[in-house]
């Protein structure tokens, strides 16, 4: 009896301790933290494709963009007078770059700054300005500048004799100036416009053609021929007006214009020395293109 009642002790026992064993297991694997080793993603190990393997290359999609960049410039900075930075900028990553290049200049029209000289301003996308100066040119002659337009300011300097000295000798023979001519200093081409003939001192204009030789003496009359434009009708003003013809009138810069000439004059009773007997009014500008 003893042995039956001790058996279910003995087995009572051994299921407590059993249970006890299986309690303080399960306390003793909560007490610790156990981080279960983590499986790799992939293998290091080398896949070696077999021939009949489709080879797939799976490159991460932000390195293609970084083996060339999409660079736009953004912005410049002048660095001197021939060249600047620019910046440029990765529209894809974002990458900064700077570099230095020359200014990509562009050029105002010429505005005339003086009688003399005209200028321009360059400048460039970075800010960078400068002026370009030059003297006026005038290749086709119009008296404008070719490139601003502006009127140009031309020397006129035109020399007339002051004088066109006549002498009559006692038989009435006329002796004129051999070297007397108008000078053309100008830079331009002159032109003799108009020329007219007033009488002075007493002495009137006639005709170049009149016959002095049935005109009274001491009656102080003269009449000229001036590069074969000779005195002809006669102003109530005692003023003749020559009639010019335009080519033989014009004179190149430079150069100059001979003017030869003659009078008839009516006879004398008495000498004259040094008198003026007409008064030569020449105008003169520029000559037409
Ligand atoms: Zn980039
Ligand atoms: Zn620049
Ligand atoms: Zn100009």
């Amino acid at each position: 009896m003893t042995r039956t009642r001790r058996r279910p002790f003995g087995v009572m026992l051994l299921a407590v301790l059993f249970l006890m064993s299986l309690f303080s297991t399960t306390a003793f694997a909560s007490g610790v933290e156990v981080v279960p080793e983590e499986e790799p993603a992939f293998s290091e190990e080398p896949v070696q494709p077999s021939e009949t393997d489709v080879e797939i290359e799976v490159i991460p999609e932000a390195e293609i963009e970084h083996t060339e960049h999409s660079f736009n410039a953004v912005s410049w900075s002048s660095l001197n007078t021939v060249e600047h930075e620019v910046y440029l900028l990765c529209s894809v990553c974002g990458a900064l770059e700077t570099v230095t290049e020359g200014h990509e200049l562009a050029f105002s029209d010429w505005i005339a700054v003086s009688d003399t000289e005209h200028q321009r301003e360059k400048g460039c996308i970075c800010g960078f300005i400068s002026y370009e100066t030059a003297l006026h040119h005038d290749d086709d002659g119009d008296f404008f500048c070719d490139d601003c337009g502006y009127q140009l300011v031309q020397r006129f300097s035109v020399t007339i004799p002051a004088y066109l000295p006549i002498a009559v000798s006692e038989t009435g023979v006329v002796a004129t100036a051999a070297n007397a001519q108008i000078i053309n200093n100008s830079a331009g081409t002159v032109m003799v416009t108009d020329i007219w003939i007033s009488g002075e001192n007493g002495w009137s204009v006639v005709p170049y053609s009149k016959n002095m030789a049935s005109e009274k003496v001491d009656s102080k009359q003269i009449g000229l021929m001036l590069n074969n434009a000779a005195t002809e009708l006669i102003g109530g003003d005692n003023t003749a007006v020559l009639s010019l013809t335009d080519y033989e009138w014009i004179i190149a810069p430079d150069s100059s214009l001979p003017l030869t000439y003659d009078a008839v004059v009516s006879a004398n009773s008495y000498p004259i020395e040094g008198e003026t007997v007409l008064t030569l009014y020449f105008v003169v500008g520029w000559a037409p293109k």
